[in-house]
């Protein structure tokens, strides 16, 4: 078999698709956690991380009662998240960091200058970290929303300032509702 085809097929190999999904659910998380943080939804945080799979802990009533696991794929080693916070909301923002962190770490900075203009650009050898970095970007300019389409709902990234809508399916239905109350 030719050199090719055995990387192809250890590409697709099982715990390959365990590390890509591992971060497919990441990327999830973050959108959802950082739409609703964004919101200060904090019943609705509540009842996102206890509809995770978790471990139950007997607690009093309106102390965090349900721990999530939550598994942070990176680059190298993936691991188990342990944590430490009392409260949905700050569990929450443990969650976000711990995801972003984990895999933005490696990130370097690389300065490249032609014609004495210097410009600026993060390189890193798990191009995974880019995907991180944008996030950890959208979160920062407030672009983690909540779909305004009255059936999504959906939590996305927007890539324009303006963008209410996770995707053309979405603000296509919106126009056209606009235009039938019209
Ligand atoms: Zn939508």
């Amino acid at each position: 078999m030719s050199h090719d085809a055995d990387q192809a097929r250890s590409f697709v190999a099982q715990d390959d698709l365990r590390w890509l999904w591992g971060h497919a659910e990441s990327v999830r998380r973050i959108l959802d956690l950082g739409a609703l943080l964004r919101r200060g939804a904090r019943s609705e945080i509540t009842d996102y991380l206890r509809a995770l799979p978790g471990r139950e802990l007997l607690r009093r009533k309106g102390e965090v009662d349900r721990v999530p696991l939550i598994f942070i794929p990176t680059a190298g080693e993936s691991r188990q998240l342990s944590l430490s916070s009392t409260d949905y909301t700050s569990m929450a923002n443990e969650i976000v960091n711990a995801i972003l962190n984990a895999n933005v770490s490696d990130l370097r900075c690389v300065v490249v200058v032609e014609n004495t203009r210097p410009t600026l650009a993060l390189a890193s050898t798990a191009p995974i970290a880019g995907v991180y970095w944008h996030l950890a970007v959208a979160l920062d300019d407030e672009r983690i929303r909540r779909c305004e389409s009255e059936d999504c709902g959906n939590n996305f990234a927007a890539i324009d300032n303006r963008q209410r809508f996770c995707g053309d399916p979405c603000a296509g239905r919106a126009r056209k509702r606009k235009q039938r109350r019209k």
